[in-house]
């Protein structure tokens, strides 16, 4: 996990450039893709998925920047959505990758991703565990070897009985279906432009924090040299470019990624297989029928209506309180009633 206390950036300088105009991120995206373009010699790729941010991502490097060779990557999962597969296959001088195993593979062999990352990650090592491990005690209790607590390091109350409720969650999903496969084509077109935004989720909020849009150091080095952008400018930028994009946007969809993914589907207003349902009714039924998606999702959305509904209880008083700033003094007539 990357300490907060050592970021580059800080909260507000983040705030500031989420606010700057669309012209000046255009610019300064730019300005990191020439970066990165110059200190690999050209020899880079843009992790293309088909999504609105690496659309507007692979435009900006070949169109704004003038580098119009270099190559695309599209990793199909084998969870695409057809339409989606079909606009990337559209778009010039794009590589498809596959992974070497597939979704049922993953769920049989270590379990569905549920919820997000960290809790299927964690879930998943407490399942495993043989004994009394620290990484066990950790993420049940939050206490580190250190004997210090770490909220980040436990699982959530809420999550706790996944641990035993009858099917294995992990998190290797993407790991087997997304990194793997990026990372070989990286060993072969170069180090990748992606189109992550730190506005999507708390790690790349951190992410993109510690490192900056060139992440040249890393492990795996990358660059995210839209990582300041907000959703509006996206569609501003796909507006005023007049940049075709993939139909699923007009389908009723706002992402492109794994058609049935479980990751943060138990949200109430998150309606990704009742729209599956409608659109793609045979694959609805694939999940349903032969993967068991809906089984799992029944146990994670129960899981999460009761947190709300005891917190609903809690909230709601059950007898009358009296407001003792305002009680009606006997034989006083309250405005309105007789
Ligand atoms: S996004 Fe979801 S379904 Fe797709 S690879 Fe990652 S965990 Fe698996």
């Amino acid at each position: 996990m990357m300490s907060q206390s050592k970021a580059v950036l800080t909260d507000e300088e983040l705030k500031a450039r989420y606010a700057w105009s669309l012209d000046r991120k255009i610019e300064e995206s730019c300005n990191r893709i020439v970066d990165w373009y110059s200190r690999f010699g050209g020899r880079v790729s843009v992790s293309f998925s088909g999504g609105l941010d690496s659309t507007v991502l692979l435009d900006l490097v070949r169109n704004k920047c003038g580098y119009p060779d270099v190559p695309a990557v599209f990793s199909n999962t084998g969870l695409e959505f057809p339409e989606n597969v079909r606009f990337v296959r559209g778009c010039p001088n794009v590589h498809e990758i596959r992974p070497k195993r597939s979704f049922r593979h993953v769920i049989e062999t270590f379990g569905y991703p549920v919820v997000s990352k960290r809790v299927s990650q964690y879930v998943g090592e407490v399942q495993r565990a043989k004994g009394e491990t620290a990484t066990k005690r950790l993420r049940l209790t939050g206490m580190t070897s250190r004997g210090t607590k770490s909220r980040l390091g436990e699982i959530p109350d809420v999550w706790k009985p996944l641990i035993d409720c009858g099917f294995r969650v992990s998190d290797k999903c993407c790991d087997v279906l997304k990194k793997e496969p990026l990372a070989r084509a990286m060993k072969i077109f170069g180090p990748p432009f992606v189109g992550t935004r730190a506005e999507e989720s708390m790690q790349r909020e951190l992410s993109y924090k510690f490192h900056g849009c060139n992440a040249y150091h890393m492990k795996s080095p990358r660059s995210t040299p839209i990582a300041f952008w907000t959703g509006h400018d996206i569609k501003e930028y796909i507006r005023r470019e007049s940049l075709p994009y993939s139909p699923l946007y007009d389908m009723g969809y706002d992402r492109s990624g794994c058609m049935w993914c479980l990751l943060g589907a138990h949200h109430s207003d998150d309606n990704r297989f009742g729209l599956l349902a409608k659109t793609h009714p045979r694959i609805y039924a694939f999940c349903r029928d032969r993967l068991g998606l809906f089984d799992v999702l029944d146990v994670v959305q129960t899981l999460w209506d009761d947190r709300y509904r005891r917190r609903r209880k809690a909230a709601t008083p059950t007898v009358p309180i009296v407001s003792p700033i305002d009680p009606a003094p006997a034989g006083f007539a309250v405005s309105g009633t007789d």
